[in-house]
């Protein structure tokens, strides 16, 4: 049985996470019940928001967009994951009070791919569309996996080339602008551009989409996301959400503070 205790998602926006029905269903398979609240704050408010939060019976944060990075300066300790990643996806209140940050984000999406759906990671070409902390989180557990060829493009060219710099003891990284990748070709296309919930169209060049690749989206929705609606237009047949990831990172999370992972097999099919 679990301790009642609170939990939450810090992001912005928040409204559509569907982390607290999932930390929810988790919490029920050990018998527990938590409290588990999606909260929105911008930037200028976040530093006071965790505190309050913590101050307040607050055990363990999940950040979401566009603070993965911006929490790193508020934790006392980070996982060698997170670091490498320089972003955080989970946030632990120890028993001395410390904040401890890690990132399940990169185990989430390998569990995903690698088990849930059958995807060969190793010896394939895999791009990245977007630089932002998502796209952090999952490029060393990539690496790990050893793809042929690992490529990321990014609206913000210059946000790619940092990352390129920042991981080059990880692997080497190619970096395209959107409009360069109209010549390429890839086995796997992971989309971690928050496009997905900003707009409605894909900024991205029609050519990089061939029917046996797998497009995967970060973004997730229980109809196709703007990106799977995309490339399955352009005859895509492998498409999937990050819901899977979501739930697998949620369960790595739930594991940092409840000491035990969840069964994520039947979740996907209780969300609404
Ligand atoms: P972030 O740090 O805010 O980064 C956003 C990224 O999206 C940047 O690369 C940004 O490009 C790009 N972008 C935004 N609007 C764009 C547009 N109109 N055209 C082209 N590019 C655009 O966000 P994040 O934390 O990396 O999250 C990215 C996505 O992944 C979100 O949808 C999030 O929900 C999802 N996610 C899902 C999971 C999961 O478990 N399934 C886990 C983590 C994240 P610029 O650099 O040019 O601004």
């Amino acid at each position: 049985m679990i301790k009642a205790q609170r939990y939450a998602v810090i992001g912005h926006p928040v409204a559509h996470s569907k982390s607290p029905q999932i930390h929810k269903l988790f919490a029920k398979q050990i018998g527990g019940e938590i409290e588990y609240e999606a909260i929105d704050v911008k930037k200028d408010k976040l530093e006071e928001c965790i505190k309050v939060f913590l101050e307040h019976g607050g055990r363990g944060l999940n950040i979401t967009l566009p603070h993965k990075q911006n929490v790193l300066v508020y934790l006392d300790q980070v996982s060698t994951r997170a670091k490498i990643a320089g972003a955080v996806n989970t946030i632990t209140k120890a028993d001395n009070g410390k904040l401890m940050g890690d990132n399940t984000d990169g185990v989430g999406l390998i569990t995903d791919l690698k088990h849930n759906l059958g995807v060969k990671i190793k010896g394939s070409t895999i791009l990245i569309l977007g630089a932002g902390g998502a796209a952090r989180g999952i490029l060393s557990p990539l690496f790990e996996e050893s793809p042929k060829e690992m490529a990321i493009a990014n609206r913000t060219i210059s946000k790619a080339e940092k990352i390129m710099i920042d991981f080059k003891k990880q692997g080497n990284l190619k970096v395209y602008e959107f409009e360069q990748l109209k010549e390429k070709t890839f086995d796997i296309i992971i989309n971690a551009t928050s496009v997905g919930i900003k707009e409605n169209s894909a900024p991205f060049p029609n050519e990089i989409i061939r029917p046996g690749a797998v497009c995967y989206d970060l973004s997730y929705s229980l109809t196709d996301t703007p990106f799977i609606s995309w490339a399955k237009n352009l005859g895509c047949k492998n498409t999937y959400s990050g819901l899977g990831m979501l739930i697998e990172q949620a369960a790595e999370s739930f594991m940092l503070w409840h000491g035990v992972r969840p069964n994520t097999k039947n979740i996907l099919s209780k969300l609404s």
